[in-house]
């Protein structure tokens, strides 16, 4: 590939200031973490269409603008900031994350990657660049679904159009999301008009934190995402005899809980033999009894899959039922499987991931590709257009957890990754365009 254009790059990179640079995106965050942008004023709570959502979003509109962006609110509650390319109603890079939050959540999981859009416009915007293509910055409402039974619903109208059964979804106060979307000053019956059409998105790229320990291991401040794993989440069942744990002698037993542990220790052994990009995991057990002197008669687990692609996935599913067959013929227990959901995961394009494995090259950081085994807004995009993800290391990988921490020059690096990479697709653009 040619040199990047580098007016705005070297400006900013020869500084090399991470700890400056990532300031005011942490900052920001910090100012989102409490009320009034929090409906709890003791920990971080900001659900879909509160009040402490909109206050969120009135600050952003604040940020967004002073950045040189026009900002509007779309029909189901994304705020969305453009800044124009160097052709009016050029396609856009469309950069952000999601800004609601789960309860008692960190400032940093989905509000970091909107706060990073800003700071890359605001970037060109000071140096007075305009692009080959518009950027706009976006802040989903709905990610985490911890209001209304439903996730990423924002991205998912953005995408592929809002279901108006789906505004249907009531809250616990039995609120639909249909009156939600008036109280918040929106119109439910022009939902379907967040959809976005094909040639509008050049492509989208999500900042977040890794909420995974992986970077803290390699030592890295940030890392490139392959791609959002495939998921897949089954029930095994094992029906044995319910029994005296005083006078059933060992040789006679059908255990349902000693069957379901062999299958624990199974699923843990299949995942770990198959690789770093596949994991699998039990984390819910429900016996039959809770007992001290009862031999379980039933025993249920929920056993959940990801991998990178969905053939390694399934290859894992099928190596982990015949282990846990073998298990259950052995001790004589009845063992039914059903599989509960099935998610094909999303792989990110292939060029941007090159291109933002460059980019952080140009920051002078090792590049190191990593597969999400979280889902994210990206996954709902990628029947738009080409997306990719940028990992920004947490400690310890903690999230979902008011203990979530960044630090301030990891997130400068991601902001100076950022510009360098829409330098290059503004580069990558032009070749293409001049090849044609
Ligand atoms: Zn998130």
């Amino acid at each position: 590939m040619a040199p990047i254009c580098r007016a705005v790059h070297t400006e900013i990179v020869n500084r090399m200031d991470f700890k400056t640079q990532g300031r005011r995106p942490v900052s920001r965050c910090d100012q989102l973490g409490v009320a009034p942008f929090s409906v709890d004023p003791q920990v971080l709570t900001r659900p879909y269409l509160t009040d402490a959502h909109k206050a969120a979003l009135d600050a952003l509109r604040t940020w967004m603008t002073e950045a040189g962006m026009s900002v509007r609110i779309d029909p189901v509650g994304n705020m969305i900031g453009r800044y124009e390319g160097e052709r009016p109603n050029a396609p856009a890079l469309l950069i952000g994350s999601h800004i609601d939050s789960v309860q008692n959540g960190g400032r940093y999981d989905g509000a970091l990657g909107v706060m990073l859009g800003v700071e890359t416009v605001d970037a060109f915007a000071r140096a007075g660049r305009r692009l080959p293509f518009a950027i706009e910055v976006i802040a989903f409402g709905d990610e985490e679904g911890s209001r209304f039974p439903a996730s990423m619903l924002c991205s998912g109208a953005l995408a592929a159009g809002a279901d108006p059964a789906a505004l249907e979804a009531r809250d616990e106060n039995g609120v639909t999301i249909a009156q939600a979307l008036t109280a918040f000053g929106l119109d439910p019956a022009k939902a379907g008009e967040a959809r976005r059409a094909p040639g509008e998105i050049l492509a989208y790229v999500e900042p977040h934190i890794e909420q995974g320990p992986v970077l803290e291991a390699e030592d890295l401040p940030v890392g490139v995402v392959t791609g959002i794993a495939a998921q897949l989440r089954i029930k095994a069942r094992f029906t044995g005899q319910a029994g005296h744990a005083g006078t059933s002698p060992m040789g006679l037993r059908r255990d349902a809980v000693a069957a379901a542990a062999a299958a624990i220790l199974a699923v843990e052994t299949v995942a770990t033999e198959g690789g770093p990009h596949l994991v699998g995991t039990v984390g819910r057990i429900i016996a039959s009894t809770s007992a001290f002197n009862v031999i379980a008669g039933s025993c249920e687990i929920g056993i959940d899959l990801r991998a990178a692609s969905r053939d390694v996935r399934n290859a894992a599913a099928a190596r982990i039922r015949e282990r846990i067959e073998a298990i259950a013929a052995e001790r004589n227990v009845g063992l039914e499987f059903t599989v509960v959901q099935d998610l094909p995961g999303s792989p990110s394009n292939e060029t941007l991931t090159e291109l933002m494995a460059e980019a952080v090259g140009d920051v002078g950081v090792r590049p190191y590709r990593l597969m999400s085994g979280a889902g994210h807004d990206a996954m709902m995009l990628s029947s738009l257009c080409p997306t990719t993800m940028l990992f920004i290391r947490c400690e310890r990988g903690i999230s979902h957890n008011p203990a979530e921490t960044v630090r301030d020059d990891d997130v400068g690096v991601a902001a100076l990754t950022m510009v360098a990479f829409v330098e290059r697709l503004a580069s990558a653009q032009a070749q293409l365009m001049a090849a044609q």
